[in-house]
């Protein structure tokens, strides 16, 4: 079948009205999370082959996060989808206010490579929740990955309610020509940008969920021991191919020996061994180069080390980094943490606001205030405090970016809402029909009355 007719039959499959149908809805994610159990080895061996992913990091980082979304959705999908009553103005008497959720319609997922089982499936719990129909682009990098989704979801649904069409830039472009009516993109900046333009020719609403350089503080006053600990994990978690990774480091200079020495010992212990059959390779041949050239050897005072046959780089760590170094130009996106000392307060601030809008934002402190005037003055998608990219995994809160890192959210009820449009509708009773809003205007009669009702 080609894109256009796939997309037609999606079409024409929505406008039944079929998905309109809350318990269609829940039988479809029911049938996904039991497809996903029972595909649980495959996801695993897939994501080892594509990525080395262990099992245990795959379901903690992709399957289970899936599942998780799905349970949420089953467990809150009756309230969100519930008619909501909403207060009526006294000048609209007599009437009854109310607002529903409604699908969009047809949407196009776009996904990437780093999480490739994740970040196609989760947007497509949300799609469905909402009651769309869904075609969804993974990666064509992800390719053990991307072929097993497809057998999963052919297994699952009927290619007119969602459906998977694998290939590269070629078939993405083509998708992008068809009349969807959201586009659901997970991916690099600059690709987000053409994302946004292709789409803005048929005015179709866009979720972008973009990347670039988070930066994580570290004060003084913070337990350095643990914020080592935890910017380690959260760096060198899937290779740092993580949208949320901490990106480098800012650290005050008074803390600034002792976070090297810290983050040292973790990677110690953390990684003694890069060549251990969990840590994660590079996704391919060009990342894996490109990520060489990122690396100052004079810079470099842990790791370094790296294997051309398996793709693996050791996670590395540069110090006295400035903004001009090649590994500041570009998001990272790999096993190399970068450090930045800073002088104080003022000196931190003027850095962060000359940046773009991160997609995360990590601080160490211990400085209520700080860490106040920080969130609160600062533009970035989410953050974590004392900890890093934690914040992402939880359905209650919605995930996204802002500006440069993208536009949107979604994760549970942000989700649901991302993939629906919200219909304001009024019932209006005959009983009575208010007359001051007709001509001819009785100015003398109705202006005190009017000025009640708007003011
Ligand atoms: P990418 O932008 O290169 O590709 C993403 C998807 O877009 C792929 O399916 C690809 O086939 C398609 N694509 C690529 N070029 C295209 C084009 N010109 N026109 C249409 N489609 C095109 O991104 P990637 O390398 O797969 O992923 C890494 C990037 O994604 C990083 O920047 C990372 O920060 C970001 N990311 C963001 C999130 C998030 O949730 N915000 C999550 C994961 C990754």
């Amino acid at each position: 079948m080609n894109i256009e007719e796939a997309v037609h039959k999606q079409r024409m499959f929505f406008n039944t009205g079929t998905t309109l149908d809350v318990e269609y809805r829940i039988n479809g994610l029911k049938r996904l999370y039991s497809t996903i159990r029972k595909y649980e080895d495959e996801i695993y061996e897939a994501l080892k082959l594509d990525l080395n992913k262990s099992d245990y990091e795959s379901y903690m980082c992709e399957v289970g996060l899936t599942l998780n979304e799905i349970s949420y959705m089953l467990k809150h999908i009756h309230s969100f989808t519930k008619t909501h009553i909403k207060k009526t103005p006294l000048s609209q008497f007599h009437a009854r206010t109310y607002t529903i959720s409604s699908p969009y319609g047809n949407t196009l997922i776009i996904s990437p490579w780093n999480y490739p089982f994740l970040l196609s499936l989760e947007p497509l719990v949300d799609a469905l929740a909402s009651g769309n129909t869904a075609i969804i682009k993974p990666s064509e990098y992800s390719y053990h990955t991307s072929s097993l989704i497809d057998r999963i979801i052919s297994e699952c649904f009927d290619e007119e309610y969602v459906m998977v069409i694998n290939g590269g830039i070629e078939v993405s472009k083509e998708l992008l020509k068809q009349k969807f009516d959201l586009i659901f993109f997970t991916g690099s900046t600059s690709v987000g940008k053409e994302i946004y333009q292709s789409a803005s020719e048929n005015l179709i609403p866009v979720i972008l969920e973009l990347g670039g350089k988070s930066p994580c503080i570290v004060e003084d006053g913070a337990d350095i021991k643990m914020a080592a600990r935890r910017i380690v994990f959260g760096k060198f978690l899937n290779a740092g191919q993580t949208c949320v990774a901490p990106d480098y480091i800012l650290c005050h200079k008074k803390v600034h020996k002792e976070l090297i020495e810290e983050l040292i010992k973790e990677i110690k212990l953390q990684y003694s061994d890069y060549f251990n059959p969990d840590y994660v390779r590079i996704i391919n041949e060009k990342h894996f180069n490109r990520l060489l050239r990122l690396i100052d050897k004079s810079k470099t005072v842990y790791g370094g080390n790296y294997d051309c046959e398996t793709l693996r780089i050791e996670p590395t760590l540069m110090d006295n980094v400035t903004f001009d170094d090649l590994v500041m130009k570009e998001e990272i996106f790999g096993p190399i943490l970068p450090v930045i000392e800073y002088d104080n307060y003022d000196n931190l601030y003027d850095i962060l606001l000359s940046k773009p809008s991160p997609l995360a934002l990590y601080i160490f402190s211990a400085d209520q205030k700080h860490i106040d005037n920080l969130t609160h003055r600062l533009s970035f998608g989410g953050c974590s405090i004392n900890d890093t990219v934690i914040h992402l995994a939880n359905s209650e809160t919605p995930f996204g970016g802002v500006g440069n890192s993208g536009m949107g959210s979604y994760h549970g009820k942000a989700g649901f809402d991302a993939f629906s449009h919200t219909k304001t509708i009024v019932k209006k009773y005959n009983w009575i029909d208010l007359p001051m809003r007709y001509q001819p205007y009785n100015r003398h009669l109705y202006n005190r009355i009017l000025r009640i009702f708007l003011k």
